[in-house]
């Protein structure tokens, strides 16, 4: 029987992987409660895969799974979760920026009874313009939209309790948001803060536009208010532009035809096309997914699981 599990995206961390071991194995140890270690090897290519299966050969509570790809972060931890047997499964990135040394805070509180236990940042450590101004703004919109009150979404270190990981493991989306899916799931959830620190090894996995594709997932993949929002501009631009149709009728009939503003239609004109553009685009990303979930693709290849399953 297992009590914790901790699973762990890895992706090009060669440079992290060893400090994460020097830090995460003593906190895993001094647990004491029966534990395993899952790692999943996100299709990196460098180093990392070596050395994540030399730790699944010294220690027996530590495993692997490979993939055969880069299928991201949250689809290498969705497979760690089908492979987790534990009553509370615990979430941590590979690169320190959530230290290990958190995790018994994090199993203490699933002791006291939540379900999930999200954190949040305190004294976060990123560049203020480039990721902390954009994140509390993106964190602000998103709960408008989804509703989830997550107070820092970017922050994957979290506890989930085997009920709410089963429900996970039920759901087949091929694009995901973790602790959303979690978070829609949990019946006593409570966020504690937690340190954060500079990524000291490595750079990030996240460019610009993978963050942007990210937060379009989660909104699109949690809420139909972007949808909804479309539609109640287009129906605000048509009453506004009745209204404007009825006004310089009047003025017609009154004052006469009015001949200047050429360039004031063309300027109005293209602020409604991109109305239009930006709607196609937001109705299109609802049929991107739709139509990624219909072609029923598997969402992630594993390649090999270490140490290989024992039985016959
Ligand atoms: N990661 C992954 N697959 C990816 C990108 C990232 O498994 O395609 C892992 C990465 O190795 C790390 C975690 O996800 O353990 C978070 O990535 P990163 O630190 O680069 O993201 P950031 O903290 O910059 O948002
Ligand atoms: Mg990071």
């Amino acid at each position: 029987m297992i009590d914790v599990s901790i699973v762990i995206p890895v992706y090009n961390e060669e440079e992290s992987l060893p400090d994460l071991f020097g830090r995460l194995f003593p906190v895993v140890e001094a647990l004491d409660r029966p534990a395993e270690v899952i790692f999943v090897n996100d299709g990196s290519s460098d180093g990392s895969l070596r050395m994540l299966l030399e730790e699944a050969r010294r220690k027996d509570y530590v495993r692997v799974v490979d993939f055969n790809g880069n299928f991201g972060q949250h689809m290498a931890i969705m497979a760690g979760f089908s492979m987790a047997r534990g009553d509370k499964i615990i979430t941590l990135d590979a690169d320190l920026q959530n230290p290990p040394e958190e995790i018994p805070r994090i199993v203490a509180e699933m002791d006291r009874g939540h379900d999930m236990v999200g954190t949040y940042r305190a004294m976060r450590k990123d560049p203020a313009i480039t990721r902390k101004i954009p994140s509390k703004l993106v964190n602000w919109v998103t709960n408008r939209i989804t509703g989830l009150n997550i107070r820092d979404y970017g922050c994957m270190l979290r506890g989930y309790d085997r009920r709410i990981v089963d429900l996970i493991n039920m759901c087949k989306e091929t694009t995901t948001f973790l602790p959303a899916l979690g978070k829609r799931f949990a019946q006593n959830p409570v966020e504690i803060p937690v340190s954060h620190e500079e990524r000291h090894k490595g750079t990030s996995k996240y460019g610009l536009y993978q963050l942007i594709r990210l937060n379009f997932d989660l909104m699109t993949g949690f809420s139909m208010v972007p949808l909804q929002a479309v539609t109640i501009t287009g129906l605000l631009v048509s009453v506004g532009s009745l209204v404007f149709a009825l006004y310089l009728l009047i003025r017609r009939l009154l004052v006469g035809s009015e001949a200047e503003g050429l360039f004031t239609l063309m300027a109005i004109n293209f602020f409604l096309m991109g109305i239009l553009l930006f709607g196609v685009g937001i109705a299109g990303e609802y049929v991107g997914r739709i139509y990624l979930e219909v072609r029923q693709r598997p969402r992630y290849l594993i390649r090999a699981v270490y140490p290989e399953d024992p039985k016959p």
